[in-house]
């Protein structure tokens, strides 16, 4: 294979020790055998990984996939919005913070599809509009989102819908548009029955500010802007 272990990364192995089960048995104090059991070392060696190597060629896993990337046809309107949501990666969930005004995401690499990660992005930026009055703000946000499931509701089906059409508009219509009904349909059983028709309106009125505020025609972009900040009047 030839190469060499880095020099700085010499005193840096990773020890390694193999063990070898013995068993055997003995005469218990009832006259019984009784079978004992331990685990004795039978080699050390160190290990190091390929990065702390030179002049090695790894071969490549035929089995990887390939490495999802965020599609670029979502960071175009993304980048043209006026303000840039705070995304930070980490951690194996994706939500919103309105306290510190931030979105955790998981890594890119964490996601079965780019259209997944692009899908489940949109998602909390459209939360994310909410959580200003210089956006789409939706007091209910903040107010009442952990503890009321009717506002919850309402809140999940809004973004999800305007995720859906952000997605349709940007030509993806796979797998996340079935995904997305499949979320939407989750939290309309939420929804209080006495209020489920008036909601209806409320969401599709919700999703439609969040679209425009994401999404204008470029030349539109202020005045749909302004209309989706005029309508929130009186909005949850
Ligand atoms: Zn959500």
């Amino acid at each position: 294979m030839g190469g060499r272990i880095n020099k700085t990364e010499w005193r840096h192995s990773i020890p390694i020790c193999l063990y070898k089960l013995r068993e055997w048995t003995v005469e218990g104090s009832d006259g019984d055998e009784e079978t004992r059991r331990c685990l004795v070392p039978v080699r050390f060696f160190k290990m190091w990984n390929s990065c702390q190597t030179e002049g090695i060629e790894i071969p490549k896993d035929p089995s990887a996939k390939a490495p999802i990337l965020p599609l670029a046809a979502v960071e175009d309107p993304i980048e043209a919005m006026p303000e840039q949501p705070r995304i930070v990666r980490g951690g194996n969930r994706a939500f919103f913070s309105p306290t510190d005004d931030k979105i955790m995401l998981p890594r890119v690499e964490s996601f079965t599809s780019a259209e997944e990660e692009a899908s489940t992005r949109l998602h909390e930026i459209c939360h994310w509009t909410g959580g200003s009055d210089s956006r789409v703000p939706r007091p209910h946000i903040t107010e009442g989102y952990h503890y009321d499931l009717h506002q919850r509701g309402t809140e999940e089906c809004a973004v999800e819908l305007a995720t859906t059409w952000i997605m349709a508009a940007l030509g993806f219509e796979g797998e996340t548009l079935k995904n997305s009904a499949a979320y939407i349909k989750s939290w309309v059983g939420h929804l209080r029955e006495d209020d489920t028709g008036r909601a209806i309106f409320r969401i599709a009125s919700t999703s439609q500010r969040i679209y425009d505020y994401l999404m204008p025609v470029e030349d539109e972009r202020e005045e749909g802007r302004a209309r989706a900040k005029s309508q929130v009047t009186g909005a949850e």
